[in-house]
């Protein structure tokens, strides 16, 4: 199998996190509550990170928000980045409130001076500043230059800011080029991903509902993370933010990047199929929910095709004219009822589960 040659970035510490270097890529994404509901936010943080979550971000509005974090910060099992717009005082709040990494906005946090001194104070205590260039909010003078928000426009943006950075030796810098277009995203991490080796958080802004938002994050972050580009992603979904975790595991898998829990290799059905293909394989994804090693498995409507097509799964099984089929690695292990498919797979599961552990570890 052919495997993604990363892009190498320079190595930065997000809290327990570590990124860039060698390091997966990791998955972030962010709380839709109050950050002040502490109750309601706390639990969110652990639904998030239970679900594989690694890097959570949070809304820093107002002072009160930076208390709540403060709060936050010191119970939950992952680092928590706060996201700070328009007051460069709350970004200095929260660098002293157990901030794990910042995330601001440089074209709207109030000047290069505050950035400096921002870039400062996050230098004293060691952590980083993710520098978050977003097309709706770029400098007037380079939307002129460029006529509009365009990759190359995006990137200058970031460079500029990075200098700034530089100039007072602030190199622990994560940076994120984002546009609701997924193309301009593409192109900007591309052109940015040429010049320098910062670790680069991917993900395609404002992407949309569960649906449309899935498909453009995924063509996104997708063609990025083959590219070999991608240090953190966030796959921004209108929808619980525990689903943008979920699609993020499936794209890092699809790709080879990192190994979740066991693929689903369905056939899409045609005039040889004889069972009800698409209950079965929602019943196999629901059974696979609580197997957490990787494993291909494959269900398949039929034996002309079933076997070779699913020659590289590791379990399948595949609906025969009469009888239903269990095969191992294209290879047919055995006969059983049609009815028995299901119980089927999970018989030939728990036996890989006592192979493997089921430990809900990644390998
Ligand atoms: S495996 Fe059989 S039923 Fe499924 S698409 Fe191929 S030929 Fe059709």
């Amino acid at each position: 199998m052919e495997t993604i040659s990363r892009r190498k970035t320079r190595a930065v510490k997000i809290g327990t996190v570590k990124i860039g270097g060698d390091q997966a890529v990791a998955i972030q994404s962010m709380t839709n509550t109050r950050t002040t509901s502490l109750a309601e936010t706390e639990s969110q943080i652990k639904e998030l990170a239970k679900a594989g979550c690694e890097l959570v971000r949070l809304a820093i509005p107002d002072r009160e928000s930076v208390d709540a974090f403060e709060r936050l910060a010191s119970r939950s099992l992952v680092p928590l980045i706060a996201d700070i717009h328009f007051d460069a005082e709350l970004a200095h709040m929260v660098l002293d409130s157990g901030a794990a990494k910042i995330r601001i906005n440089p074209g709207n946090i109030g000047g290069p001076r505050k950035l400096e001194r921002l870039a400062e104070h996050a230098g004293r205590l060691d952590i980083p500043i993710r520098i978050g260039v977003n097309a709706g909010s770029l400098e007037k003078s380079l939307l002129k230059k460029y006529g509009g928000a365009t990759a190359a426009a995006l990137v200058e943006s970031a460079l500029g800011y990075l200098q700034i950075l530089e100039s007072c030796g602030f190199f622990n810098t994560v940076v994120s080029l984002k546009a609701s277009d997924v193309y301009t995203t593409i192109k900007a991490c591309r052109i940015f991903a040429l010049k320098n080796d910062y670790p680069l958080h991917i993900g395609v802004t404002e992407a949309g509902p569960s649906y449309s938002g899935l498909i453009k994050g995924s063509i996104g972050v997708g063609t990025l993370l083959a590219d070999g580009i991608g240090d953190t992603v966030r796959i921004s979904l209108t929808a619980p933010p525990v689903e943008e975790v979920r699609a993020a595991q499936h794209i890092l898998q699809a790709l080879g990047l990192r190994h979740f829990f066991p693929d689903i290799i369905s056939c899409p059905t045609c005039g040889r199929c004889s069972i009800d293909l698409l209950s079965l394989v929602n019943e196999v994804e629901e059974l696979l929910r609580d197997y957490h090693f990787p494993l291909k498995i494959a269900v398949m409507g039929c034996m002309v095709n079933g076997p070779g097509e699913a020659r590289e799964a590791d379990i399948g099984i595949s609906a025969g004219q009469k009888h239903g089929i269990v095969f191992r690695h294209g290879e047919v292990i055995r006969t059983v009822d049609l009815n028995d498919l299901l119980p089927s797979l999970k018989e030939e599961l728990d036996l890989e589960t006592r192979y493997h552990g089921n430990s809900g570890q990644e390998e």
